[in-house]
């Protein structure tokens, strides 16, 4: 069915949210604003000082918040790129930095760990791309190589249509051979970028988990299908295609579900044209994790026990290299070794 105009599938994704719009002074003379003023007229707008006065009030609901979210305008003054944790996955590089181009997502993942990292449901958009790009850029300048996951912290392909930031960023990556961008998603958007030429310093890397879980646990996503659909269109093009099977969730008959999957995958996937696959079980700082189930009982995978080890809360060892090793085992039948990274 072909859709145009406002009564898109676009408008459909948000109709729950962003009926206000927070907009700091400072952000009210940006072009990015003015476009997200156009692209939610009937939003109530109201100006603010400073994000943090909206974003960081305290005895804010974050699941309340989610299922009717506020959008905040804001300029980014400083940070332009942090050190990447290291939790998270460096595939090797050593110069792995991420940034914040927007705080909080449009999905609601169950394990996500922004519930216990931000007193906030709503979303913050920062309209200032000109000075990440420039900070960006100044740190390239000695010619060392950098790796960059532009999508860290959120899902920006999901919010291309409201500012295009992987638009930005492809782009910068052409000019920057040295900077090596990960986008990771769980959208289906890929159309949203389908008019860009590929560009070999970005990777499109897309969160898969079982269709099963994708819809108990993975809140507004796109179906497994769905992805599919979507990374096969960017296959297609010629684009450098990233799988992250992250994380594992130690589900009953998680074995026969993950086989199953991988198998699912790799049908519809061809192998050949996959980058890398990543694989990590359940994971997050036990901070957050002990904040998320002060505020929320009513989901199972927030409660399967955990050890920590340096502030980081994730399955006891055994189980852990149970399931890597499970999936590692499933993922090796299609592809090789050095294409494989456990976490
Ligand atoms: S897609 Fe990622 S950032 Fe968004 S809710 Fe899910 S886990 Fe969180």
């Amino acid at each position: 069915m072909r859709r145009s105009g406002n009564g898109s599938a676009r408008s459909n994704r948000y109709r729950h949210h962003f009926s206000h719009i927070y907009v700091e002074r400072d952000a009210l003379a940006y072009p990015d604003t003015e476009r997200v003023f156009r692209k939610f007229p009937h939003a109530r707008r109201i100006v603010i000082d400073h994000y943090k006065a909206v974003f960081n009030r305290s005895n804010q609901h974050f699941q309340q918040q989610k299922a009717s979210m506020k959008l905040i305008l804001a300029v980014k003054r400083d940070h332009f790129l942090y050190a990447g944790s290291p939790a998270a996955p460096d595939f090797g590089h050593p110069n792995f930095f991420y940034n914040a181009l927007m705080l909080n997502c449009l999905y609601n993942c169950d394990y996500c760990y922004l519930q216990g990292m931000y007193p906030s449901g709503n979303t913050v958009m920062f309209v200032n791309s000109e000075d990440y790009l420039a900070a960006t850029a100044q740190k390239l300048k000695n010619g060392e190589e950098m790796y960059l996951c532009i999508s860290y912290d959120t899902d920006l392909l999901a919010f291309e249509h409201i500012i295009p930031y992987a638009h930005r960023w492809i782009q910068f990556a052409r000019q920057h051979p040295n900077l090596l961008i990960e986008l990771r998603t769980k959208s289906a958007n890929f159309n949203a970028i389908k008019t860009l030429k590929p560009v070999t310093n970005v990777i499109l890397a897309w969160t898969l988990s079982p269709a099963s879980i994708t819809k108990i646990y993975e809140k507004k996503t796109p179906s497994l299908k769905a992805r599919l659909n979507a990374i096969k269109k960017a296959m297609t093009t010629g684009w450098t295609v990233r799988l992250c099977f992250d994380p594992l969730l130690h589900v009953p008959d998680w074995q026969e579900i993950y086989t199953e999957f991988v198998e699912q995958v790799f049908t519809a996937l061809n192998p050949e044209k996959i980058q890398d696959v990543s694989i990590g079980v359940f994971r997050m700082n036990s901070g957050y994790l002990h904040r998320i189930r002060k505020m929320r009982e009513d989901s199972p995978v927030l409660y399967h026990p955990v050890d920590v080890v340096e502030n980081v809360a994730t399955y006891p060892q055994t189980v852990k290299a149970e399931m890597e090793d499970w999936v590692y085992r499933q993922v090796r039948k299609y592809l090789p070794d050095d294409r494989v990274f456990a976490l």
